[in-house]
């Protein structure tokens, strides 16, 4: 299925075993998105209205695609993917449209989850409407509030969306009946972060003890994305030396290198 050209529905293949930490937001999303899904019939029993729209907030690269994927997955739920910022750009004066066409393909491939992403992009209580842009943009909006208006609950759809600048987003779309489920995802702390240098280590052959405790607490401040990272620098540094496994020493090395990355980019900044 495809919307203008965009192929919007993914086939994900992520479990939430491959998330590391996050275990509290998993327990959430379990309950308000793949209940409902798997369940419906519970809800009607018992005579309340799941949430229709779940916004996961938190910094880039922290896994809230990964949730929404997850979930998708776990359910037998089909993955529709798109990024708020593309509505409006990509097709100027069709966002509206768009979204319309969107929500249609989500409820024809019912059951079905809608992630939209990078949704300030089209939802920031900062855009004045002065431009024919920024117009456009409140249409989009609009158009997306009316949609998630339209739904009824149980109809076997539900709409997740994702923001790293919640600080920015319109009060509107957090009105009861929209995006009325918050789900924050922070960076991972120590535990968490132990678990996802565990998961990608695991996938990478590993020669010896690699103490993941240690660099979880060097690793403070760095988000699940960057943690991966580290491990595929870790897998440069040996095959630049001429070896097929990865060492301890190796993921040190990368993980020193992604922070002095981290830093020179700060110190630029600044
Ligand atoms: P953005 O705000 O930049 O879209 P995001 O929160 O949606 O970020 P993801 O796209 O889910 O982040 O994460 C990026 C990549 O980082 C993932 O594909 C995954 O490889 C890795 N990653 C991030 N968080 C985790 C985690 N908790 N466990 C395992 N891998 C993770």
């Amino acid at each position: 299925p495809v919307v203008r050209g965009m192929e919007v529905e993914e086939k994900p293949n992520v479990r939430y075993t491959d998330i590391g930490g996050l275990e509290e937001q998993i327990g959430q999303i379990r309950e308000v998105v793949e209940l409902p899904l798997t369940r419906p019939e519970l809800f009607r029993e018992i005579g309340v209205d799941p949430p229709k729209g779940v916004l996961l907030y938190g910094p880039p690269g922290t896994g809230k695609t990964m949730l929404a994927k997850a979930v998708a997955t776990e359910s037998g739920a089909a993955f529709i993917h798109v990024i708020a910022s593309e509505f409006a750009q990509k097709f100027v004066g069709e966002g509206a449209k768009i979204v319309r066409e969107v929500f249609e393909l989500a409820r024809k491939r019912a059951p079905a989850i809608l992630f939209i992403d990078e949704i300030d992009a089209i939802a920031s209580k900062r855009i004045d409407v002065g431009t024919s842009g920024e117009r456009e943009i409140q249409r989009t909006l609009m158009q997306l509030l009316a949609e998630i208006d339209g739904f009824k609950p149980l109809e076997n759809v539900r709409i997740l969306t994702a923001t790293n600048r919640i600080d920015v987003l319109d009060p509107a779309l957090l009105r009861p009946g929209r995006f009325d489920r918050l789900i924050e995802v922070p960076l991972p702390d120590a535990a968490g972060r132990e678990k996802i240098y565990s998961i990608y280590l695991g996938r990478m052959k590993v020669k010896g003890e690699v103490d993941v405790k240690g660099l979880a607490a060097e690793s403070e401040g760095l988000s699940g994305a960057d943690i991966k990272n580290v491990c595929v620098e870790a897998a440069y540094v040996a095959i630049r030396e001429g070896r097929a496994y990865v060492t301890n020493q190796d993921v040190f090395k990368a993980l020193k290198a992604v922070l002095n990355k981290r830093e020179a980019k700060v110190k630029e900044r600044t």
